[in-house]
């Protein structure tokens, strides 16, 4: 009997299930039909809160100003805004309630809006939400459980206040650390961005992707594709990327989310060989939503179609621009702040230069988004349904992930944890403020706004102070960032002698050093050396003799080659969120053990930025014999590094066959063991490399990872699975292909070869 319940279960809810698809189907045709042409335009466009906000006020709205935008224009989605600070869940629900009664009752389908905002690192535009670690260091936790918790978190937050749509995550790669946007990626790698990448969308829509759930938002891919290796390393600059490589490290990522479900994707904002993604039909209607399939919508980046004529000169006018752009696959356009897109676009359908068909699939795709999000019988939810809002429930997961994501990068002499009957010296210019601790994206467009929201937070310097005791603590900030210019990196140099004098009665010295918070372009640097100001402080702090701990808060890994070797201890920070500041401290002092681990490779030079996928001739070791070129490609931290205050042996690497053939399945184990005296997180990251191929392979790619949690002196076995599949590249006819040969695989520093068979 409980077989047949089952089985009537499961018939039942997938013809359900079916049947509301069918359902929804036939509404988004209806709809379609009762339309005029205005009225689909009208969908397809997207403008900022700014254009209807009343000039003085932070939050009231021009009524007048919306009416024309929602009922004259028929305008469907509605955007975040950078000219304004965070609000509060109440403020936010007056806001969309607002905005959805007039579209809702004043327009002649009643059709909702879809509001889109970027609460890309926890809701970071709503004032008392959960703010976790950036992307960057969510990476560097390599742990799922937690992006995905934390993306769930950030869902039910930006829906209590009320907004159902978000612009993340970021799936770009962060392979060139001059980008400023690095920050915003899951770091270099294929395999672990596509994994943290799917964790997040299914985190936001729920692991049926069912968005209607008031606690689920749509998610939104970007940029797609290849926004992040522009050539000069500065934002939105042209990128050369052959197809080759486009299709081997940046739209893996992209496709494995698709798979995952994701609601939306937006554009890269810039060029790639040449072409402006936004006006590229080969990219956005071929690939994206022929071969990969791509049922959602495809929304451009700020104003980026105008950015077609204006910057980017493949349009002669505005109106070009419309036709390229929309002709090349764009179903929404976030036109900041005026109407034109609406008016272009209508001509040129009546003039017959965009097919009725295009803007027909584009309107379908905008209007079913709507529909499964629940908009047409929820267009506002009510914060007070939220109880978990803020939390500390949640603020513990933010914590969890920021002490996880902090990587210790060196130990000399097992200098930390400190304890905590010590005296030190607290300097340098992310001590004390929590804007370098957010970043970008909080609370404001640039985060610069961040202190006023963060009171009840802890700084570095705070959090050291409450746990070793204020007395014990002597702070001299050394350098301070400029908080009254907008520009990010204006630094006000402090008086290092009053550093080396208040370092005489010490035991320690902590040296918080980094960025400030940026975004996009504003964060372009002329080099990635650490500051000046900041190189200084170091070195004087130094010079004292008192072992000196250096802590990085920052967006992208700054070359801190020339003091490094004189650092008695280093961590890496990131971006940890609000509740960084105290997960630095429980490092330092030994409550937490640090697991965090690089997703990225650490410069040593401004010149050599490398990844760990490299080409073999990207390292020669020598050159016909004559010179030693080690140092030339010399790193200061691999990709994957990360120690821990207790020890992980390998031993026991096994393959379940040295011979694969066809599609079996290769099992590998290995063995892991505590050797030291304390529990810790290990990430087990298993690697293979091809030994030959018909092109260049790249001497090894990062295939599993797994993080454990082992007791001091147990030992756990490890298992993992591949295919021939998994070591698949992309090959001179742009095809995947796995070719017979030689393969190994590299666990821990063990190594075994296997041969692969068609
Ligand atoms: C960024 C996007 C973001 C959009 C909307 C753009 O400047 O490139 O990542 O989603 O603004 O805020």
């Amino acid at each position: 009997i409980g077989f047949f319940a089952i089985l009537l279960f499961t018939t039942v809810s997938a013809f359900s299930q079916s049947g509301v698809k069918v359902e929804r189907i036939k509404e988004v045709e209806s709809l379609l039909e009762k339309m005029t042409l205005e009225e689909k335009v009208g969908q397809m466009a997207q403008i900022t809160l700014d254009k209807f906000r009343e000039s003085a006020d932070p939050v009231k709205l021009d009524e007048e100003k919306l009416r024309e935008g929602l009922v004259k224009y028929k305008i469907g989605s509605i955007l975040n805004t950078m000219k304004n600070r965070a609000r509060t869940p109440e403020e936010w629900h007056y806001i969309i309630s607002t905005i959805q009664e007039v579209a809702t009752e004043e327009t002649r389908l009643g059709i909702p809006v879809v509001y889109g905002i970027d609460a890309i690192h926890g809701t970071t535009y709503t004032a008392g939400a959960t703010l976790f670690p950036q992307q960057i260091g969510m990476a560097a936790t390599w742990n799922r459980e937690l992006v995905r918790n934390g993306a769930e978190i950030s869902a039910y937050e930006t829906r209590a206040s009320s907004i159902p749509w978000n612009f993340s995550p970021v799936l770009d790669m962060g392979r060139d650390p001059r980008w400023p946007r690095i920050w915003e990626t899951f770091g270099e790698d294929v395999y672990l961005t596509s994994e943290m990448g799917m964790q997040m969308v299914k985190g936001y829509e729920g692991k049926d992707n069912d968005v209607d759930d008031p606690t689920h938002v749509a998610s939104c891919l970007k940029h797609f594709l290849g926004y992040g290796v522009p050539f000069s390393g500065k934002d939105r600059t042209p990128a050369w990327i052959p197809e080759m490589e486009l299709r081997e490290r940046h739209l893996p990522s992209f496709e494995a989310a698709i798979d995952a479900g994701a609601h939306s994707i937006m554009v890269n904002s810039g060029l790639i060989n040449g072409i402006p993604t936004h006006a590229d039909h080969y990219l956005l209607t071929e690939v994206l939503k022929g071969e990969l399939g791509f049922q959602g919508v495809v929304v451009t980046d700020w104003a980026d179609i105008g950015n077609l004529h204006g910057r980017d000169h493949v349009a002669r006018t505005q109106k070009e621009a419309v036709k390229l752009a929309v002709n090349a696959g764009i179903d929404m356009s976030m036109i900041p702040y005026t109407f034109e897109f609406c008016d272009r676009l209508v001509e040129l359908v009546n003039e017959g230069e965009v097919p009725m068909s295009r803007i027909n699939d584009a309107v379908r795709r905008i209007l079913n988004m709507k529909y499964k999000l629940g908009l047409f019988d929820t267009p506002v939810t009510d914060y007070k349904d939220y109880p978990k809002f803020g939390s500390d429930e949640f603020e513990q997961v933010a914590y969890n992930s920021a002490k996880e994501s902090i990587t210790l990068l060196k130990n000399k002499d097992k200098v930390l944890p400190l304890s905590k009957e010590v005296k030190v010296l607290v300097t340098g210019p992310n001590a004390n403020t929590m804007r370098p601790l957010n970043g970008g994206w909080s609370y404001s467009w640039q985060g610069e706004l961040v202190d006023e929201f963060t009171e009840e937070y802890s700084t570095i310097l705070e959090a050291i102070q409450s746990k070793i005791g204020k007395e014990n603590v002597t702070y001299v900030p050394g350098v301070e960032y400029d908080l009254s210019t907008k520009k990010y990196n204006v630094e006000i140099p402090g008086d290092l002698e009053q550093v080396t004098a208040a370092a005489a009665d010490v035991d320690y010295i902590i040296l918080a050093i980094g960025e400030n918070s940026y975004t996009e372009k504003p964060g372009d640097l002329h080099s990635l050396r650490l500051s000046e100001n900041q190189i200084e402080l170091a070195k004087t702090a130094i010079a004292t003799g008192k072992p000196v701990i250096a802590v990085l808060n920052e967006g992208r890994p700054r070359v801190i080659g020339e003091f490094v070797s004189d650092l008695d201890g280093l961590l890496q920070a990131y971006l940890p969120g609000n509740m960084g500041g105290l997960a630095v401290a429980d490092v330092l002092f030994g409550d937490v053990n640090p697991s965090g681990k690089l997703p990225y490779t650490y410069p040593m030079h401004v010149n050599t930025l490398m990844t760990y996928d490299y080409k073999p001739s990207e390292h020669q070791k020598k050159m016909a014999g004559m010179y030693d070129y080690e140092s030339d490609f010399a790193i200061q931290f691999p990709f994957g590094y990360g120690l821990s205050y207790t020890e992980f042996e390998y031993s026991d690497l096994q393959l379940s066959t040295n011979n694969l053939s066809g599609d079996e399945t290769l099992k590998i184990s290995v063995k892991v063991t505590n050797s030291g005296d304390r529990k810790g997180k290990e990430v087990v990251q298993l690697y293979t490399s091809d030994l030959y191929a018909s092109i260049t392979p790249d001497v090894k790619r990062l295939r599993r990872f797994e993080k454990i949690e082992i007791e001091p002196g147990e030992s756990q076995t490890v298992s993992f699975e591949l295919t021939a599949k998994d070591l698949a590249f992309v090959n001179r006819k742009l095809n995947k292909v796995t070719e017979p040969g030689e393969f190994e695989v590299t666990v821990g520093g063990l190594k075994e070869k296997f041969e692969y068979t068609k």
